[in-house]
């Protein structure tokens, strides 16, 4: 990766579409133009969400998933064995019902999905670059399984789609490769039992940077509900840091921000590059620098400086694009407040 600053800022992943592009505030809004105007729409999109970027001060920067329409079936869509015509109604993530597609016979990816993505995104910023990928257990959690029998084996069979596409887009030049785990907070056998090795045949041979991504969700009002029930402290992430601490992948990318996440679990990650949310995605108010570097003074207590990178709680697709933008300058502001006062001191 080029060379980056201390507290290098990047984000979790997704950022809101143009309103000419899909209805604004919304998950999964269909989009509104078709065809050759869709295509054409998808890139002037992404050129927008990277000058948002660029303007904020961001150092790993994203497409915003500006290509898809929801960061887990914006990829499945695109495989054989899964039917999107006749959707079930589930109860995914342990929380909420949603209509979800069906796995109806062995699951295979037809062609690369986002190669073509990768390509322009190389092409529009000289800025490194993060592409995000949904993870094996959260696309299992995400669909109703009529075909595998059994989430593990299903789960391995993504992996290796997964990592033909990895691959694919690390050749491409991409600098960060994130897997989505947000259902790494609520199975936690499974995370123990397969959930970490899905991700090890996922990352297998990836030769840039591979992140995790485990979130408690979008600001979303099934997210939120969830959240109170959680208690004082959200102790979640005790479960999955010591085994992500032993796994091969880079970096891990967290809630903490506005949450109830003790801050020293980060100290578990040791080896791996933290990125701390400092942007509450469940709020408007947009954070002041002040806000930004008091959480990277804290996470700093418990990890290498080195290691940390200031992020983002979560994506930001439903929040308004002024508000998003407001919230990536905080965020770069606020890490350039701690990188002086550490020059000063
Ligand atoms: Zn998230």
């Amino acid at each position: 990766m080029m060379n980056l600053p201390l507290f290098p800022t990047t984000l979790a992943g997704s950022l809101p579409k143009p309103s000419w592009l899909a209805e604004p505030l919304k998950l999964w809004a269909p989009w509104k133009l078709e065809g050759a105007a869709l295509a054409e729409g998808k890139r002037d999109a992404v050129r927008l969400v990277l000058k948002m970027q660029e303007d904020a001060g961001m150092d790993v920067v994203s497409d915003g998933e500006q290509t898809r329409r929801h960061f887990v079936n914006g990829y499945m869509e695109h495989l054989d064995g899964i039917d999107f015509t006749n959707l079930k109604t589930v109860r995914i993530r342990n929380r909420y019902d949603a209509n979800v597609p069906r796995v109806v016979g062995p699951v295979s990816r037809k062609r690369p999905v986002h190669s073509e993505d990768v390509k322009f995104l190389r092409a529009s910023t000289r800025k490194a670059i993060k592409f995000t990928l949904p993870g094996p257990m959260t696309m299992v959690d995400t669909l109703f399984d009529e075909h595998y029998g059994s989430r593990e084996k299903l789960a391995m069979a993504f992996a290796a789609i997964l990592n033909q596409e990895a691959r694919e887009l690390c050749a491409l030049g991409v600098d960060v490769v994130q897997f989505d785990e947000p259902a790494f907070n609520v199975y936690f056998d499974e995370v123990r039992d397969w959930g970490v090795a899905a991700l090890e045949v996922a990352r297998a041979g990836v030769t840039s940077k591979v992140a995790v991504h485990i979130c408690y969700g979008y600001g979303i009002e099934a997210n939120n509900k969830w959240k109170q029930t959680l208690g004082a402290e959200w102790r979640q992430y005790e479960n999955t840091f010591p085994l992500l601490a032993k796994s091969s992948l880079d970096q891990v990318s967290l809630e903490c921000a506005n949450s109830h996440v003790p801050i020293d679990l980060i100290a578990m990650l040791q080896g791996k590059d933290v990125l701390v949310g400092c942007i509450d995605v469940a709020s408007d108010r947009i954070e002041t620098p002040e806000d930004v570097a008091k959480v990277i003074r804290a996470a700093m207590k418990h990890v290498p400086k080195e290691r940390i990178y200031a992020c983002t709680n979560c994506g930001m697709v439903p929040l308004a694009r002024d508000v998003a933008a407001g919230k990536l300058a905080a965020l770069a502001a606020g890490a350039d407040l701690v990188r002086k006062e550490l020059s000063r001191s």
